[in-house]
């Protein structure tokens, strides 16, 4: 995440926040400029989000500008849950904020965003309670289906030590299945689709089989040596969307480290060995992301929590990582911002 700044007073505010708690002007963030603006001021340039109350929203959208009331976030949200479903309503907003992180990295990384009100297949969000229907959390042809239920700590932590996953949050949920989305933006009838088979392999593979066997004999011995997850060995696509869950995740916590401040000096004195297969941005970023994750760690140890980034790169799952950061710097060059 990017510093923001107060436009009143430039004391700095945080992402979430709907003021400033320095000088108490009304701010709203908005996603085009990637910045912090005030709402209701002399101008009246920016009003907030119509979703405001309903879903926490602190975005904002022009004022009277005939367009749509709500925000670059909120209207990507195509289904929520009904106003008579209260404990609904209540994930329903823990589950905007999370998005709000991620369409946010969406805007900054210059990925393209066309929504489903725009075209067929556009990226679209159903965000569900499964108190009374069953929700599987997914997505197909540009709509991400995310169980509400997720939202609620007690049920993910569960699910997470059923499954023996050592990760497992609700922007996690976001970040794999818009995964999938770009996948069919950037890899599917593109030239980028032979290195993506030569990586993860063929994506053409029976998925219902694939799950089965997943299901049913767990991930093959060694999985370490090149996924990223044990549930990447599952399918190429969830390979795939794993491993571009983990460079949003990488290039989010990065850039919130710099801008932060936060410098890690690797006490051995020199860089970790470079990993192969990509290019020199590349590799720079992922040395820092390895120093800094090991710090991040140790200090959640030191607090007595679960580390904060419970995984290894293998050199395997870095050339992946490489392939999918290569494809998402060449789409943000093409994308008008
Ligand atoms: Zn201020
Ligand atoms: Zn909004
Ligand atoms: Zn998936």
């Amino acid at each position: 995440m990017r510093l923001l700044r107060c436009p009143t007073c430039r004391a700095r505010v945080y992402f979430e926040n709907d003021g400033c708690l320095t000088c108490g002007a009304a701010l709203g963030f908005r996603p085009d400029t990637f910045e912090m603006v005030a709402v209701g001021a002399a101008d009246g340039a920016w009003e907030r989000c119509a979703n405001v109350s309903m879903a926490g929203c602190n975005w904002v959208v022009p004022t009277g500008g005939g367009g749509s009331t709500l925000c670059r976030s909120c209207s990507l949200t195509r289904t929520r849950p009904a106003d008579d479903d209260a404990e609904g309503r209540a994930r329903f907003a823990e589950a905007e904020a999370a998005k709000r992180r991620l369409v946010a990295q969406l805007v900054d990384l210059g990925l393209p965003i066309v929504g489903f009100d725009e075209v067929d297949d556009g990226l679209g969000f159903d965000l569900l309670s499964s108190h009374f229907d069953e929700v599987v959390t997914g997505h197909e042809d540009g709509i991400v289906t995310v169980d509400l239920a997720e939202a609620d700590d007690a049920h993910r932590e569960r699910v997470r030590q059923e499954l023996g996953e050592a990760y497992r949050t609700v922007l996690g949920h976001f970040r794999h299945e818009v995964g999938h989305y770009y996948w069919t933006v950037l890899v599917e009838g593109t030239d980028a689709i032979d290195g993506f088979r030569a990586l993860f392999g063929d994506e053409r593979a029976d998925y219902g089989e694939a799950m089965s066997s997943h299901y049913g004999g767990g991930p093959p011995l060694g999985w370490e040596a090149d996924h990223v997850s044990a549930y990447a060995t599952m399918h190429p696509w969830e390979d795939w969307a794993e491993t571009f869950a983990h460079l949003l995740h990488l290039r989010d916590t990065l850039q919130t480290a710099v801008e932060s401040g936060v410098t890690v000096v690797d006490p051995d004195g020199g860089a970790p060995t470079p990993p192969p297969g990509g290019d020199g941005d590349f590799d720079v970023m992922v040395r820092e992301w390895v120093g800094l994750t090991r710090a991040l760690n140790e200090l959640n140890r030191s607090m007595g929590e679960p580390d904060l980034y419970p995984f290894v790169l293998a050199p395997a799952v870095i050339a992946k990582l490489a392939f999918v950061d290569r494809l998402v710097r060449d789409a943000s060059l093409t994308v008008a911002r």
